[in-house]
């Protein structure tokens, strides 16, 4: 299978604060990775270097063989292939739920108004959304929300979805439909890289598993590797609190 991303010696530094300490691995194409890891070790920095939200103090991103880190790359069409969902859902409030999801694919040229209109009422068809299409983010509940962040993430058609933490924000009763929709994009293969709290998740629908901790991937293995035979001391403390 094709390495989709491929992450070089990647050190990223705050300051005086090296929070990203040399992390080199690849994601295949269809694979869902999920990051695990404690509070503050580097997750969301990880993630959000993949499509240079952050740009790295050291080491290479290479989207589909195209390093994001160089000069003459065109990071703004990179980072169309690599959809990105938040804790905090990132909906534009002043606009209603299909525009939400038309804004990107009109504004960036990739689609007319009308094609980006049929493929939001598709989409929101999918979650059962379109009788809000005309309404406001704020008419819906937290995993409402978030499931519409996904699909207008999935409008653009991206070859990779980043996740962090996608179901942090969400009431308890809230999670599951999310993570469902989760599952359904994972089912119909795209490559998926979450950071989540969720280990459920992370057990039954990640193929791998990478434990960030003190800014080093410290294991990478199957959910069956990470979750049931753990071999540092510090992954078998932090899934003794998570668990
Ligand atoms: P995690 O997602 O694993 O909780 P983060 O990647 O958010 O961790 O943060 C890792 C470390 O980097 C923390 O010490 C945090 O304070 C620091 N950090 C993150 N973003 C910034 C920033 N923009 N400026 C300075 N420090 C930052
Ligand atoms: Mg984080």
């Amino acid at each position: 299978m094709n390495e989709i991303i491929k992450i070089e010696g990647l050190r990223k530094r705050f300051g005086d604060n090296e929070v990203l300490k040399g992390i080199t691995t690849s994601v295949k194409q269809g694979e869902v990775v999920a990051i695990i890891g404690p509070s503050g070790c580097g997750k969301s920095t990880f993630l959000r270097s993949i499509n240079l939200l952050e740009e790295p103090t050291e080491g290479k991103i290479l989207i589909d063989g195209i390093d994001l880190t160089s000069r003459d790359v065109d990071i703004n069409k990179m980072r169309q292939r690599v959809g990105m969902v938040f804790q905090q859902f990132n909906l534009f409030p002043n606009m209603t739920i299909r525009h939400n999801i038309m804004l990107a694919p009109v504004e960036l040229g990739k689609m007319t108004r009308e094609e980006a209109d049929e493929k939001a009422t598709e989409l929101l068809s999918r979650i059962g959304l379109l009788d809000k299409a005309d309404s406001y983010p704020d008419s819906l509940s937290g995993g409402q929300k978030q499931r519409v962040a996904i699909v207008r993430a999935l409008a653009m058609n991206p070859e990779v979805l980043l996740f962090d933490e996608p179901t942090s924000a969400l009431d308890p009763e809230m999670v599951g439909e999310v993570l469902q929709l989760m599952k359904d994009v994972a089912a119909e293969g795209m490559t998926m890289v979450v950071v989540t709290h969720e280990m459920g998740f992370a057990r039954e629908v990640a193929n791998r598993v990478l434990f960030f901790s003190d800014g080093y991937i410290t294991e990478d293995g199957t959910p069956e590797e990470v979750f049931n035979h753990p071999k540092s001391p510090r992954l078998q403390e932090f899934l003794g609190k998570v668990l």
